[in-house]
């Protein structure tokens, strides 16, 4: 049996190696590493695939969320809220630009914000909302859009894990996740669904002032030449990895249907076991499953994780610490509120392998070793 892991970016290369080593040696044959033909062809397609007016490449997902909140022009102290269950990256910046993070719940079912938990937290001050695709599901847009427009107040999605994904309204229509707020952003991080190989991300906006904007900011704020009009930063997609990611969009759906296998299979597997609950299919959202995670709700979750690494079955935990217990938010006054069912999910939550190259026989080696674990117990 192939090693285990939680991502395998190398198996995947073998299947698309020729094609990728080929537009690789092209960019460096034409030299254009930076805003080369590759980066906006690649934009372009990717604007295509997720029916989004504008695809404005970044260096990474972490710019991207920075960015999208410096286009919308807010002021220090202005209130931005967000879950507190996510990546230190959604709530890092909102700091980072002198903004306050206000955290606020999700719902156990999908561990996406909690629409009820939003508008309560809701005061003058809010001037923006980051609802996250966790796990690679949607957030329920139609309630947190109500509830933004309502109160006037953008969204930004925070579409790292989630690319590909289709949400859908309760009259049927149907959008991509990141292509419904003001702003969406995501990650080209090797390990994320459309992943390249270095680091990458993208901002999508159906709005031409905001694109404008976002344009200008990444590139120092610049509207022509060596004028700049606005504080900025330096952010760019190269070539190389605009090549790759050109590739690896033609492959998505194929990619996300393999991990939504893997889940189907992972979910058959545990259906039975008391001490588990699955990942919830979202009526309103189909899932990419960035991550297949469960719930461990007898209160063994640690153990179970030593005991898949006694196994040599990885495992992670997606995330021990929440946002509003991080030592770096101490000095900013977050949210008042206790957040105990965020607080509950760092305590259950464990994902498992999850990725294209998985096979039936280790994928049922990973399940095995799981109901093993509590056949132990019982
Ligand atoms: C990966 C990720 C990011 C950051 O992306 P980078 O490219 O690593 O900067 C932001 N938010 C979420 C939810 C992520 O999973």
């Amino acid at each position: 049996m192939r090693a285990l892991q939680m991502v395998d970016t190398k198996t995947q290369y073998g299947h698309i190696k020729e094609e990728v080593d080929q537009a690789v040696l092209e960019v460096m044959n034409s030299s254009a590493f930076i805003n080369g033909p590759a980066v906006r062809d690649f934009a372009t397609q990717l604007a295509e695939y997720l029916s989004v007016k504008h695809v404005i490449p970044c260096a990474n997902g972490t710019d991207a969320l920075q960015i999208a909140l410096m286009a919308l022009d807010l002021q220090p102290g202005d209130e931005v809220i967000t879950p507190s269950f996510t990546y230190i990256a959604t709530t890092e910046v909102i700091a980072l630009l002198h903004l306050k993070p206000v955290f606020v719940e999700v719902d156990p079912r999908h561990f996406c914000m909690d629409p009820v938990a939003l508008e309560k937290a809701i005061t003058p001050k809010t001037k923006a909302i980051v609802p996250v695709h966790l796990y690679g599901q949607a957030s329920p847009m139609q309630e947190i859009l109500s509830i933004a427009a309502r109160h006037g107040i953008a969204v930004v999605e925070d579409n790292a894990q989630a690319i590909g994904c289709d949400y859908t309204f309760s009259n049927g229509e149907k959008k991509k996740t990141g292509t419904m707020g003001a702003i969406g952003c995501t990650s080209f991080y090797p390990s994320k669904n459309l992943g390249a190989f270095g680091d990458g991300g993208a901002l999508f906006t159906n709005d031409d002032l905001l694109a404008a904007r976002i344009q200008m900011i990444a590139n120092h704020g610049q509207s022509k030449r060596y004028y700049h009009d606005v504080v900025g930063c330096n952010s760019r997609l190269d070539s190389i990895q605009a090549a790759i990611l050109s590739i690896k969009l033609r492959r998505l759906d194929q990619y996300n249907r393999s991990r939504k296998e893997v889940a189907d299979f992972y979910d058959r597997a545990f259906a039975d076991c008391a001490s588990l609950l699955t990942p919830l299919r979202s009526s309103f959202s189909t899932h990419v499953f960035h991550q297949y995670t469960l719930r461990v709700t007898d209160g063994s979750r640690d153990d179970l994780a030593t005991f898949l690494a006694s196994r040599q079955v990885p495992c992670m935990i997606y995330y021990p610490v929440p946002g509003h217990r991080q030592k770096m938010f101490d000095a900013f006054q977050t949210s008042a509120t206790d957040l105990p069912v965020t607080d509950l999910l760092t305590e259950q939550v464990i994902s498992l392998p999850i990725h294209t190259e998985l096979d039936q026989e280790q994928l049922a080696f990973i399940s095995n070793a799981v109901l093993d674990f509590f056949k132990r117990g019982a």
